[in-house]
């Protein structure tokens, strides 16, 4: 168990997304996370000795490749002020000086508290990796949420595993897999013609994809055919027009044509996905006022568990469920060729296979019947790797649900003893120790250690060349600039137009 002295919003938001178990009794704890300034310590016992030397430094990202329990990392954007111990020997920042300290036993220091990295909430354009010298971009979120939670956690498996402890966490997808498989699609301007040609390809799979409909291309006397075409996949709502606007009014009255037209096609939408995946404070607001559900912007969150991002103070109730940012038009746009983008896909599909986590891919109807081989080749490893596949609003409500679990475990020598408020048969727990997993259903249980049915972590190596995404050429940075200008001019001309 956990014992979490003085959390805020973004650590609890972090560590239930790794469903770890914490406790408020400092007795039934094995390892004690505190916040302390900018830092995140843990500590085998309460009040730890902090009397260390730090120096205070800029960090954009780290590696981490040659720690042990820190595999599938990859590079980690870290893109704030870090205090990083004088005596720091784990991983390394862009700098290529040690990030993290651990003593071998006591103490573990990482630098940077979720906090800093987590709150903020501006976009940039980065790039993907790829083998090859072009490597693709997308406007995403500026925080890496996926990249510091899975420090964190790697950490903390670290530190209980030299403990002679296992990690124990909620498995991150449904009980019996090791990763689960989604496609999303945006419709955008497409008319209905073309929608019913992209979905021989789920349907040859036996597979539902999530749709989100652009309703300003859907007329009403259309409406039921679209609910016909569409009647075996999950249909959600991506706009009415495919624009997001700055000021909550105008997002709402947007969303609300688009819930009409859905109620034309006797659909109430529970899932949105903005235009352009941008997400800020006023579209989130709308989407909470209309009542959905979950929402899907990379502008907040990409390649990540889901999460409840924190507003004015306290958690959304829409739930954001990450995807893969990268369409196939930004590979195109890279200059990729078809056997590239298979490639760049299922390295993609590999990484969060290895990593245990779900692997949602999205693209746009037009492209999809342009370059079919790809998908058809994505889709099936994709299902194949992951071994089910799942919609988004499947996936969504089964993550409601995961969120509402409390367990707790004890382990003493070779015994694990697991104790939950409500067995699931959908939930299950994953233990994992010196580089081996195993798992065990959620109801309440003694184990032996030893007798669980233990295999060996899948590791995904990180290539060596990975930094090579960061390197920001002045005529990158200029771009990137001009990009996030442009965006910031048109919301104030769409705010001068309308003032709220
Ligand atoms: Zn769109």
């Amino acid at each position: 168990m956990i014992y979490l002295e003085n959390p805020d919003l973004y650590l609890k938001t972090l560590l239930g997304q790794e469903g770890v178990p914490v406790t408020n009794d400092k007795e039934s704890a094995a390892v004690f996370v505190y916040l302390k300034g900018n830092q995140l310590l843990l500590s085998c016992a309460p009040d730890p000795n902090t009397k260390f030397k730090s120096r205070s430094c800029p960090v954009r990202f780290i590696t981490a490749n040659n720690v042990p329990y820190f595999y599938n990392l990859q590079l980690v954007d870290i893109n704030c002020q870090c205090d990083i111990p004088a005596n720091a020997n784990l991983g390394q920042s862009d700098r290529g000086l040690p990030f993290v300290f651990y003593d071998g036993g006591e103490i573990m220091v990482i630098p940077c508290a979720p906090f800093l990295t987590l709150r903020h909430r501006g976009y940039r354009t980065k790039k993907f990796y790829t083998q090859q010298v072009r490597c693709p971009d997308e406007t995403v979120a500026c925080v890496d949420r996926g990249g510091v939670r899975r420090l964190i956690a790697a950490c903390l498996r670290m530190f209980f595993n030299q403990k002679n402890l296992p990690y124990i966490h909620l498995s991150y997808v449904p009980a019996g897999c090791k990763s689960i498989f989604g496609f999303r699609v945006d419709t955008d301007y497409t008319p209905i013609k073309i929608i019913k040609k992209c979905l021989s390809i789920p349907e040859s799979f036996g597979m539902s994809w999530t749709w989100f409909i652009m309703t300003s291309e859907v007329t009403v006397n259309e409406a039921p055919i679209w609910a016909a075409v569409l009647s075996n996949q999950d249909v959600q709502l991506h706009c009415h027009h495919h624009v997001v606007y700055p000021d909550i009014k105008r997002n709402i009255a947007n969303y609300y044509n688009g819930l009409k037209i859905m109620g034309f096609m006797n659909l109430r939408p529970s899932g949105v996905a903005a235009p352009y995946g941008e997400w800020h404070r006023a579209i989130a607001t709308a989407f909470a006022k209309l009542g959905f559900t979950y929402s899907s912007e990379f502008c907040y969150a990409y390649d990540d568990l889901p999460s409840r991002p924190v507003i004015d103070g306290t958690y959304s109730p829409v739930l954001q469920v990450p995807v893969h940012p990268v369409s196939v038009g930004r590979l195109v746009a890279a200059g990729m060729n078809e056997d590239a983008m298979i490639e760049y896909y299922k390295n993609i599909i590999d990484l969060q296979v290895a990593r245990n986590e779900p692997c949602f891919l999205y693209d746009h109807p037009l492209t999809i019947i342009r370059f079919s081989r790809v998908i058809k080749a994505i889709v099936e490893y994709g299902i194949h790797r992951c071994g089910r596949w799942m919609s988004m609003t499947q996936f969504a409500e089964w993550w409601t649900k995961r969120e509402k679990s409390k367990y707790r475990c004890r382990v003493s020598g070779q015994s694990l003893e697991i104790d939950v408020t409500e067995p699931d048969p959908e939930l299950e727990l994953v233990i994992e120790f010196n580089e081996s997993v195993a798992r065990v259903p959620y109801h309440s249980g003694k184990y032996s250690l030893a007798g669980l049915n233990w295999t060996p972590v899948e590791k995904k190596l990180c290539p060596v060349d990975i930094a090579k995404i960061r390197h920001e050429t002045p005529v990158w940075k200029l771009k990137n600039c001009l990009r996030r200008l442009r965006r910031q001019l048109r919301d104030l001309r769409m705010l001068r137009e309308n003032p709220e």
